[in-house]
């Protein structure tokens, strides 16, 4: 927040604020509104970055996501994703929180000033709200990622919606200490991003926007953090930008974080933090045969192609 050229002044004047015309004082306090909620959402990077020195790799903007009507993107496996810039990333977290893992993971994040997006597992919150209020309390953005981990597809529909809504409260309970009737923040992905079309117009009807990625990690499989990090670099210098997934109860990512951060930084790249906003978001379409990669690894995992997505 700037501070005005009242505040700045140390030299007291009386005449001056008799002088500052209404005119003045009404855009002052249309800066403030207009600041007030910016500032909120970044109050958590602000604080961060007083503590962070200049070789830090920080958090370089809040991108405010408006889910209203829906939103899927995430080009792994929807022909969209958010609009970024050239070197810019999106830090997303799945499946934790988890107290061997998450806590370093948050340590390591702190340390450089990022901010990320964490899709929680609704009993694994419930299991450690502390943890998962402390990831709210470091600024970064708690989202959901079902209660107990289905693959969608194998449920019926009432029962897989049954398992997101709990999720949405084991999570808001865990973290806020209540859960209401719809989500604190409209953020969803769903495990092993087996969606179908049912729960994708189910959840665009209550304004809640689906995440797929554009990156991962594939840290799902084991490997050294030197090798993750190789091998997520390589990946990030094809593309030069987009949503990463990590997951933030492997022990391996968590090894490699500090490293990654500080060579994201020396290669010039900027962390975008995702926000809720209002409205609908902006994307950015695939670019020509663009075609779902997940939709190819659900299917080997079923065992067969063509199920319930449609
Ligand atoms: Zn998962």
């Amino acid at each position: 927040m700037k501070r005005s050229q009242a505040d700045r002044d140390p030299r007291p004047n009386p005449r001056r604020s008799a002088r500052l015309a209404s005119a003045e004082r009404r855009a002052l306090r249309l800066a403030f509104v207009g600041t007030f909620w910016s500032c909120l959402f970044a109050a958590g990077a602000t604080h961060a970055a007083l503590a962070c020195d200049e070789g830090a790799l920080g958090t370089s903007r809040v991108l405010s996501v408006g889910t209203q009507g829906g939103l899927e993107i995430g080009l792994k496996t929807y022909p969209r994703t958010l609009p970024l810039a050239d070197h810019e990333v999106v830090f997303t977290f799945d499946d934790g929180p988890l107290p061997a893992t998450t806590g370093k993971l948050l340590d390591a994040l702190k340390a450089q000033c990022v901010h990320a997006t964490f899709f929680m597992v609704g009993r694994m919150a419930a299991a450690a709200p502390a943890l998962a209020r402390r990831v709210a309390e470091e600024g970064h953005t708690v989202a959901y990622h079902s209660f107990s981990h289905p693959l969608m597809r194998l449920l019926s529909e009432k029962a897989a919606r049954a398992d997101i809504e709990h999720g949405f409260a084991a999570v808001d309970q865990a973290v806020y200490g209540s859960a209401g009737d719809r989500p604190r923040t409209p953020f969803f992905r769903f495990p092993g991003f087996a969606d179908t079309s049912a729960l994708d117009a189910w959840l665009a009807s209550r304004d809640i926007g689906v995440f797929g990625t554009d990156l991962w990690a594939a840290d799902w499989w084991p490997m050294t953090p030197q090798a993750e990090e190789a091998a997520m670099l390589a990946r990030l210098e094809k593309e030069k930008r987009g949503i990463i997934l990590f997951h933030d109860i492997r022990a391996q990512t968590v090894a490699m974080m500090p490293a990654f951060l500080h060579d994201l930084k020396a290669r010039g790249y900027h962390v975008v933090h995702l926000a809720a906003g209002p409205g609908h978001a902006e994307t950015r379409e695939a670019g020509p045969g663009w075609s779902s990669e997940t939709e190819k690894v659900i299917a080997e995992i079923l065992g067969r192609v063509g199920t319930n997505r449609n």
